[in-house]
């Protein structure tokens, strides 16, 4: 099975994936590189069997066939791989990602399939790797949205409010995006959609993703006073400045300035509880700002294997 070059643009991922063949060869060696090892939970036997003509292989030791979806956030999708490397393809190169009514246009699929297919790669680029950030880190909150919608969507999730002429208007409440970031040219960040900015929520996040005694950068806000014991804490009161020499939080700051413009550019109207999804698109786009489209593209695909995300829970029926 040949392994095929990673594209460098999406003409080129169009043409080279929309040979089902090409897409399927493609993905099997990004996701097996060392060869093809059967994916069901607990087996892992390199004693498989490919059975050319139906694209799946037979595992010799769980006795079970499997495709090379199995496992990855492609699995029980009728959606071939030759649409989901373009939609990965668009939504990892696009600087500020990729409407679900644009990539149904590209992709020729339903508005609904491609929504459903966004939230899967979502889904994917979440990062789920863990160590603790060494520092210097800054670390700062900030809110979207609040703006009116139409009151037929999402009733339950929504503030009242009285507009001047008197009429009761809706809103949505803001959601409040919590991040840290490893200061540096390489430095990665991490967000939260957390449900309150108070000392509790915002200096445990810090704890749990900070090592103890690293330098922390925050704005004078007093939710982060506590963290003053466990670390090597400065402050930029904002009222004040916005700089002091190396005290500031215009890392954090950059990040804030992609995830709004992903949000409002693309996203016009997140459900709330999608947030973390489009949150964790903007991460993975932020952390990869030094990528070409290609490498970016491969990190993307690769980073499939391994998650899952079913319709049912996405819409909350899980
Ligand atoms: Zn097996």
């Amino acid at each position: 099975m040949p392994v095929h070059s990673i594209p460098q643009s999406m003409l080129e991922a169009v043409r080279q994936f929309a040979d089902p063949q090409v897409a399927h060869d493609f993905f099997v060696g990004i996701r097996f590189p060392n060869g093809v090892a059967c994916p069901r939970h607990g087996c892992g036997s390199a004693s498989v069997a490919y059975l050319e003509k139906y694209r799946r292989w037979y595992c010799n030791d769980c006795k079970k066939q499997f495709s090379a979806k199995v496992g990855t956030i492609f699995e029980d999708s009728p959606i071939g791989l030759d649409k989901w490397l373009p939609a990965i393809w668009l939504i990892a190169s696009n600087r500020n990602g990729i409407s679900s009514h644009e990539l149904a246009r590209a992709l020729s699929v339903t508005q609904k399939t491609a929504w459903f297919m966004l939230h899967r790669i979502r889904e994917a680029m979440t990062d789920k790797a863990f160590t603790k950030l060494a520092g210097p880190v800054e670390a700062d909150e900030t809110y979207i949205g609040g703006k009116p919608r139409r009151p037929s969507i999402g009733r339950q999730t929504l503030a009242s409010k009285k507009a001047p002429d008197g009429r009761k208007v809706r809103e949505n409440p803001k959601a409040i995006v919590m991040g840290i970031i490893q200061r540096g040219k390489q430095g990665k960040v991490r967000a939260f959609v957390v449900p309150n900015a108070t000392g509790p929520t915002v200096a445990n996040k810090v704890r749990a993703n900070v090592k103890p005694g690293a330098v922390v950068y925050t704005d004078a806000d007093g939710a982060y006073g506590p963290l003053s014991a466990d670390y090597i804490r400065y402050v930029v009161n904002h009222a004040v400045e916005y700089v002091n020499g190396h005290i500031h939080t215009n890392s954090i700051e950059a990040f804030w300035a992609l995830l709004k413009r992903t949000l409002k550019g693309t996203y016009v109207s997140t459900r709330p509880e999608h947030l973390q999804r489009y949150v964790e698109e903007a991460v993975f786009r932020f952390n990869s700002r030094h990528s070409k489209d290609g490498p970016r593209f491969a990190v993307a695909e690769k980073s499939a294997d391994g998650k899952h995300l079913t319709y049912k829970s996405l819409i909350g029926k899980a």
